[in-house]
């Protein structure tokens, strides 16, 4: 049983005007400043199936820590949002490339298996996913098993953050899944929605400090339940379980500019992150009196 707790707290204008200021900030100093790092591209050929899914890893200067992962091929905004930042901060991005799709096909034994590429962190996601694609078997789930092998050997022990770059549809999969009486709500242990913000752009995380970081910036922001969250093999449930520091940025399907002012945001914090600790972000967030809605599970 969870007993939500609603906080309506008075809006204050000049404060949610922030991220509009920022993003025209962000615009003219991206305009102005050439790429600071052309980054080096290693390609990886790994088989499933009878298929060959190039893996890119896209490294902008020396490893700093930051691990940027595309799974879904269809997902470009995101791409597009983040490349201009990591230009400037340096980081590696890992991308599957999928013909700009976002399900992997590949044929073995000659049975057609389809899987998401989010839903292969453990045998059970995988299972899933196989069958929501209509074929399953044993074998099938091996092949996929290495794969994801494969993309989590590319994010090291040393890693700062992982954060997978995403985009949705609109109103499919939004902030208001997580809120009371959403779909997921019990995977939250904390919800910030900002109403001025639209609902598809979030920020889903492990970890509460940059849980806190989001939702003080005024995004809708998600704080992962890490234990109760349902387990469907994606790579948050994966991050939660390993207590990796991960964040999921989803913005709309073409809001290329918003994706870059929140990913900017996330960069600035984790290359310069606070010396003191906030070990309790609900507690703090009811007295900054930014927010317009906070929910905490
Ligand atoms: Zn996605």
């Amino acid at each position: 049983m969870f007993t939500p707790r609603l906080i309506t707290l008075p809006i204050f204008g000049l404060l949610l005007a922030g991220p509009v200021l920022q993003a025209q900030t962000g615009t003219q100093s991206t305009a102005i400043h050439a790429p600071k790092y052309i980054p080096e591209t290693r390609t990886i050929a790994h088989n499933i199936g009878n298929r060959t899914v190039v893996i890119k890893v896209i490294q902008y200067g020396e490893p700093n820590g930051i691990y940027c992962i595309n799974m879904h091929d269809n997902e470009g905004t995101a791409v597009l949002g983040a490349v201009p930042v990591l230009e400037m901060t340096g980081g590696t991005l890992i991308r599957v490339e999928n013909f700009k799709q976002r399900v992997i096909k590949f044929r073995l034994n000659g049975v057609l298996y389809g899987f998401d590429p989010n839903r292969i962190y453990s045998r059970i996601g995988i299972g899933q996913t196989l069958r929501d694609n209509r074929n399953y078997s044993l074998k099938a789930v091996l092949e996929i098993e290495k794969f994801a092998g494969r993309l989590l050997a590319l994010i090291p022990d040393t890693a700062k953050c992982l954060i997978a770059l995403h985009n949705n549809t609109n109103d499919l999969f939004s902030i208001k899944s997580y809120v009371p009486g959403g779909i997921r709500q019990k995977d939250a242990k904390a919800v910030f929605y900002n109403e001025t913000e639209d609902v598809d752009d979030i920020a889903l995380t492990t970890d509460s400090l940059i849980y806190k970081v989001m939702a003080d910036a005024g995004y809708n922001s998600i704080w992962q339940d890490n234990v109760k969250a349902k387990k469907d093999g994606s790579l948050s449930i994966y991050s939660g379980e390993k207590g990796i520091r991960y964040i999921n940025i989803e913005t709309e399907h073409g809001k290329v500019e918003q994706y870059r002012i929140m990913f900017e945001k996330l960069m600035a914090w984790l290359l310069s992150p606070p010396t003191q600790p906030v070990e309790n972000p609900e507690e703090e967030k009811e007295s900054t009196g930014t927010q317009n809605l906070l929910i905490i599970n």
